[in-house]
């Protein structure tokens, strides 16, 4: 589903990312962690092309992100054509981003609203659905002001799902919550990975990573140092900078 092939990201003279390899299948959980500063806010904004990056390859669902390829050159996408392609990603921040001024209805319907030209009705249908399943059906008509974080961004989570993308991004979406709030979100998150969406997931929540993860990479300054299974990686870390990181996380 998400394929990144030496993937570089300059900021200025700094390489945030300095080539990044690496493969999520389809209905995968891919976990990302590393020390904060390592380019996993960057890669996921490279990933809907929130982010140009300067050299590699990043593909979703085998088409090419911001780009389109004939013969040897690359020509960028208009901006129509990237706005398409980002129909399809849905993402997930540490901060929940809500609409203050409307609902948390009218926050899910909007996008399909604006963006897809749905009509309310169908839009509020799927809205209601999706707040259902987040588990906020008696909290439909309240707006973001009225609701606890971890509400909110279960709301944003039901958001990004109306739009029905194939992959979910999510940048720590549970580390600005207060801490009897973050089950209440990992459990929306791993019913999700249930259901069989693919997903690529920033996370400190080590506990969802082993449980819920099918891979874990660990990033460290710009580069993949130790990926494989969350199990595995996290009872046995073979990089140093792992054992360093998971030392302080665990
Ligand atoms: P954290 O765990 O703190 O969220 P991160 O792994 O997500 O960290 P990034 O946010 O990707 O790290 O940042 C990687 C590096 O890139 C940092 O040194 C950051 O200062 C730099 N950086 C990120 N965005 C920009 C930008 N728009 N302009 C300049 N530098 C940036
Ligand atoms: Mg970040």
């Amino acid at each position: 589903m998400v394929k990144a092939e030496q993937v570089h990201k300059s900021f200025g003279h700094t390489e945030v990312l300095k080539g990044i390899d690496l493969e999520v299948a389809a209905q995968e959980v891919f976990c990302l962690v590393g020390p904060s500063g390592s380019g996993k806010s960057t890669f996921l904004r490279c990933i809907n092309h929130l982010e140009k990056i300067n050299a590699g390859r990043l593909y979703v669902d085998g088409r090419l992100v911001g780009y389109r390829q004939k013969g040897d050159r690359l020509y960028e996408l208009r901006e129509r054509e990237v706005a398409e392609q980002r129909k399809d990603i849905g993402m997930v921040f540490q901060r929940f981003n809500l609409f203050p001024h409307m609902t948390a209805l009218q926050n899910v319907m909007e996008a399909p609203v604006q963006v897809k030209g749905e009509s309310k009705a169908v839009a509020r249908e799927r809205a209601e659905r999706l707040l259902e399943r987040v588990g906020l059906a008696d909290r439909m008509r309240n707006y973001p002001a009225q609701l606890s974080g971890g509400q909110q961004q279960r709301v944003a989570i039901a958001r990004a799902l109306a739009m029905e993308p194939k992959l979910m991004l999510f940048d720590e979406p549970t580390s600005a919550l207060d801490p009897e709030l973050v089950g209440e979100v990992l459990d929306v998150m791993r019913g999700l990975a249930e259901d069989g969406m693919t997903m690529i997931v920033v996370t400190h929540e080590m506990g969802f990573a082993r449980e819920v993860g099918d891979s874990i990479v660990f990033m460290d300054d710009g580069v993949v140092v130790e990926s494989g299974n969350p199990r595995d990686v996290l009872t046995n870390p073979q990089h140093e900078r792992t054992q360093a990181f998971l030392s302080k996380v665990l």
